[in-house]
């Protein structure tokens, strides 16, 4: 077995790996032809409460602290099944909890924790500014008793299977701004009453099955209660959320690279060429045992940004190390996997080529690496500010 750093939450594990048991490979093989979203999966995660993890009991969620959360999202990348389906579910709800109004707060977070509203599309990035994302276009105007919302958004992941989503849109055009940050506002958007006012959804084909749309906003009408907190002060509170999204993310990266090491072992035991398991040549360990070792370091930098943030403490830097080490190390270790399984690494029936294309992704959603590394260079090293 492939070890993991600790055993906290492990009856939360041992129950979340035994949902996942009843989603094999073949459940997800079909899903991935067919581009299809994995209704039934997502369902017994939400049945389960695991999506409300982080939603406080008084809210009717489950109220884990973070680590929780990230315990569950490991385990289902380990067990070969997909979180990416669902996870937002699990932290864009944080904007509203932490900047969000009682009133809002009450109407909207017990339904999330029930399962009977989703939110769970996050539209940030725009085609015309991508990583640039105080230089969005999508504009909200106010009239009256509502925002008038023009623009479009590209990426937005599960649009098409979520209620609600969590919008950043500029209300300050930012010509007009002393600070480039301010200007923006975030505001909770009805799917169902926006797609009836001007919004369409054009879904994108992708490498996986990710469920990924553009979005585009036609005069859509908002009203102004969905306004979260303070018009201008958005960019901020999407911020003071990407801490938890890249340490739960960073999870996700080291239950992939856990299954995938589990199975590069595996199958260097059991297939024989030469007369010997492929595995008792160096060649052919030492890729899987370089992977397991930068999983391990990685895991514990995960382990330390948890930590800091479920102790209140500013995690920004080793958030953002965790998420880049880890996808690195899943990157590495689906690597090892596919040339551990020589051909058949690109076989569909031995799920590795699929796992391949999903963890390629979080070498640049949410975060790129190399704005990672900017951050780390200005912010934690002191160097120039590059952009
Ligand atoms: C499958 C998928 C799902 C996604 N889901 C969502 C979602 O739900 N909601 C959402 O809002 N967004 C989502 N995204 C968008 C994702 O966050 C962006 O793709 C990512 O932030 C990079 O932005 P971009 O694609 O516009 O790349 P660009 O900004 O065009 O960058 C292209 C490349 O150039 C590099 N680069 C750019 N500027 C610099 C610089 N100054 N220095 C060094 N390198 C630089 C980047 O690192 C990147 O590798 C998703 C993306 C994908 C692929």
């Amino acid at each position: 077995m492939v070890q993991s750093l600790n055993n906290q939450h492990q009856e939360v594990r041992d129950e979340v790996a035994k949902l996942c048991q009843k989603f094999p490979g073949a459940y997800w093989r079909e899903l991935d032809r067919e581009m299809k979203y994995p209704k039934e999966f997502v369902d017994a995660l939400t049945e389960a409460g695991y999506l409300s993890a982080l939603i406080p009991e008084e809210y009717g969620g489950v109220g884990l602290p973070l680590s929780g959360a990230a315990a569950i999202l490991e385990e289902i990348q380990m067990q070969g099944c997909n979180g990416g389906a669902c996870h937002a579910q699990m932290y864009i709800m944080g904007a509203l909890l932490r900047h969000g109004s009682d009133a809002q707060k009450a109407q909207y977070l017990p339904k999330i924790a029930s399962g009977e509203m989703r939110l769970q599309a996050f539209g940030v990035t725009e085609p015309s500014s991508g990583t640039d994302t105080t230089s969005i276009k999508t504009f909200a105007r106010r009239e009256g008793d509502h925002y008038v919302v023009n623009g479009q958004k590209v990426w937005t992941s599960r649009a098409e299977y979520s209620d609600l989503m969590l919008l950043l849109a500029r209300t300050t055009p930012k010509d007009q701004v002393t600070k480039r940050t301010d200007g923006l506002s975030v505001f909770i958007v009805d799917m169902i009453q926006a797609k009836a006012d001007g919004m369409s959804i054009k879904p994108i084909r992708t490498m996986m099955n990710h469920s990924s749309t553009e979005v585009f906003f036609d005069n859509v009408k908002v009203p102004a209660e969905n306004l979260i907190g303070e018009e201008g002060k958005g960019f901020r509170y999407i911020l003071s959320g990407m801490n938890a999204e890249r340490i739960l993310i960073a999870t996700e990266c080291v239950g992939d690279a856990k299954w995938f090491i589990e199975k590069a072992t595996n199958y260097a035991r059991e297939r024989e060429v030469f007369g010997r398991p492929i595995g008792q040549n160096q060649g052919v360990q030492f890729p899987i045992a370089k992977a397991y070792a930068n999983m391990r370091a990685a895991e514990l930098m995960v382990q330390r940004a948890c930590d800091l943030f479920e102790a209140g403490e500013n995690c920004g830097e080793e958030a953002n190390m965790a998420k880049m080490l880890a996808a690195d190390a899943a990157w590495e270790a689906a690597n090892a996997c596919v040339q551990t399984h020589g051909g058949f690494g690109f076989a569909e029936e031995y799920d590795v080529e699929r796992k391949f294309r999903e963890t390629r992704l979080y070498q640049v959603a949410p975060i790129s690496t190399n704005l990672i590394l900017s951050y780390l260079s200005e912010h934690v090293l002191g160097l120039p500010r590059s952009y």
